[in-house]
């Protein structure tokens, strides 16, 4: 390794070669790169190297596409320091001068919108269709919603005081900027994910520290670089590229929020860090979220759902259909349509028209899924499509995997596989349904399939997931209004929605008393009829009856007159 003091300390984090060399391809004769070298390459870059970077790939042809600072502690904490000497200028102007930012923001994003979703594709795999109707256009919605309706969102809010309103009290609620945020967010929607957080933070007042994934750092800096070209000020969102070691920083440079996006394991070590610093945390974590097949949905198109919820994104969406419950009577017809819709998938490089799906964002996520996948079939489990890396072409390209014989014994039903496979298992009664989807340490969202809503619903309460969706999936992290956040160790928190909006504020409660000129009843001193009076109040103005409280008004009047000393 390099000597500590050296610069332009390169660092290569993406990973699209393959570990085998391929035939036909030019990239069979490069040097042999894994992930795990790569990742030992980056644990041993010395702390104090500035000047590092890391080297972004396409990870279908592992070209370079670009490259990004490794940004540097100390780097961090100076952005910390300028994000909120900026933040209270920002707070002073009005949501409607923010929002007309945002609208700017939204201007050029449609201008440079196949660029925007070009590059997405390229530093992810995914096609770039998808990148259009799963980030773009959602990101749009929801910029336009919050410029717009933020203001409403965070008026102030009146607050019932019970029956302390008989004594002229009133109380309200208003809504502070909480300062700098700090975003860390994970690679698998790179553009929509922290772009969403950067304007609902925004538009509350604060200003934003964000720290993309470390295998999609380029797609942040243009998050950036359309924001600033509509006129935000510089510091006020800096984007501090990194790995983990650059988002432990963030978590420990005086951020008075983190808002996280990514797996249980660093969400827990986030939490941790932050409980250090006494900072409050959002956390997005995981999923190993259930579809559940009722006997009465209409097959074919719960077949097309669970296809499209489970291989959109190459399965790597933290909401994808990662196990599926089919009733008995239905399965076979069910299955059957499901392999057929899988077999019509168009696999290639995302960049390439009319890819349906691409290849995996990196090796290292191609690996979990091909051991979860082998050790399911060493178990028992049969692929009816896919099953195997696909090996006559270059990249991590893993076929859609539909997936029967399964059991709640194999990781594929029980850790985040995060790619492309759909194990079904089936079941007899709507109770052992829910049973099955509920034996799971996740909790992010869940989906029943059902001609009978109200069936649908009455099921939906007896799921734990912090969304369920009635015949849909995946979709409604889309939906700007409606909150989007896990149960169990799927995380803590919302985002989006009024929910997630009210995350990145200060709740401040303010209570008022129109009647300065008398004492409280309460006050000292505690006399006699004092102590009558506070009998009175816990048998009568306690109650929440305004009649049995206005029967203390003869000793609350007698109490006011008396001279107290
Ligand atoms: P990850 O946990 O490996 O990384 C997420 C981010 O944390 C990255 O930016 C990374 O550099 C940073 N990081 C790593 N170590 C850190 C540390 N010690 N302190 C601070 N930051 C650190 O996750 P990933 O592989 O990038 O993303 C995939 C995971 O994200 C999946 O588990 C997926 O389900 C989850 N996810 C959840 C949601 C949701 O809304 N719940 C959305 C998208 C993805």
């Amino acid at each position: 390794m390099d000597k500590p003091s050296k610069r332009w300390l390169i660092v290569t984090l993406a990973v699209g070669l393959q570990s085998k060399p391929k035939r036909n391809n030019t990239r069979s004769r490069q040097a042999v790169v894994t992930y795990e070298i790569i990742r030992f390459m980056a644990q041993s870059i010395p702390a104090n190297s500035p000047g590092a970077e890391i080297i972004c790939h396409d990870p279908t042809t592992g070209e370079e596409i670009g490259r990004a600072p490794l940004t540097m502690p100390e780097e961090v904490a100076r952005a910390v320091r300028r994000a909120r000497e900026a933040q209270p200028a920002w707070a002073a102007r009005s949501y409607s001068e923010r929002g007309r930012l945002i609208i700017e923001a939204r201007k050029i994003i449609l201008r440079e919108l196949e660029e925007i979703a070009f590059l997405v594709s390229l530093e992810t795999g995914k096609p770039v269709s998808e990148a259009v109707a799963m980030e773009l256009t959602t990101s749009l919605d929801l910029m336009q919603y919050f410029a717009r309706k933020t203001a409403k969102l965070l008026r102030p809010r009146r607050i019932s005081v019970g029956q302390y309103w008989t004594m002229g009290r009133s109380s309200y609620e208003i809504y502070k900027p909480i300062g700098v945020v700090g975003i860390i967010s994970p690679w698998n929607f790179p553009w929509a994910t922290p772009l969403d957080e950067v304007v609902m933070a925004l538009m509350a007042g604060n200003s934003v520290v964000l720290k993309p994934s470390e295998l999609t750092p380029l797609t942040a800096l243009k998050i950036k670089e359309v924001l600033s070209g509509a006129g935000l000020p510089d510091d006020l969102l800096q984007v501090v590229t990194g790995d983990g070691s650059t988002g432990a920083a963030l978590v420990a440079s005086g951020v008075d929020k983190i808002m996280f996006t990514g797996s249980v394991a660093t969400g827990r070590r986030v939490a941790e860090a932050a409980a250090k610093y006494l900072i409050p945390v959002v956390l997005e974590l995981g999923g190993k979220d259930p579809m559940i097949v009722l006997d009465d949905a209409n097959v074919a198109n719960a077949a097309r759902g669970a296809v499209w919820g489970a291989f959109a994104n190459c399965g790597q969406s933290c909401a994808g259909i990662e196990r599926c419950y089919v009733h008995e009577s239905i399965a076979e017809t069910f299955i059957a349509e499901v392999v057929k819709e899988t077999k019509r998938l168009r696999q290639a490089a995302g960049t390439e028209k009319s890819t349906d799906v691409g290849s995996m964002s990196s090796e290292r996520q191609l690996r979990i899924v091909e051991r979860h996948v082998n050790q399911a079939i060493d178990h028992g489990a049969v692929a009816l499509t896919g099953g195997e890396r696909l090996r006559d072409v270059a990249g991590p390209f893993y076929p859609p995997t539909v997936l029967t014989n399964v059991t709640h014994q194999m990781d594929v039903m029980r850790e985040e596989t995060f790619g492309p496979v759909l194990p079904i298992m089936t079941f007899m009664t709507d109770a052992e349904a829910v049973r099955l989807a509920n034996d799971s340490d996740f909790g992010l969202t869940a989906s029943i399939w059902t001609n009978n809503i109200g069936r649908g619903q009455n099921l939906a309460r007896q799921i734990d997931a912090g969304t369920v969706m009635i015949n849909e999936v995946v979709y409604t992290h889309g939906i700007a209004q409606t909150p989007w956040g896990g149960m169990k160790q799927s995380g803590l928190g919302r985002t989006h929605g009024a929910a997630g909006l009210l995350e990145l504020v200060r709740a401040q409660h303010v209570h008022v008393n129109r009647t300065p000129f008398l004492p409280d009843l309460w006050w000292f001193n505690y006399d006699e009829d004092a102590g009558k009076l506070f009998r009175g109040f816990a048998r009568r103005f306690a109650s929440g009856s305004l009649v049995q409280a206005s029967l203390l008004l003869p000793d609350m009047i007698r109490r006011w007159r008396q001279p107290r000393g």
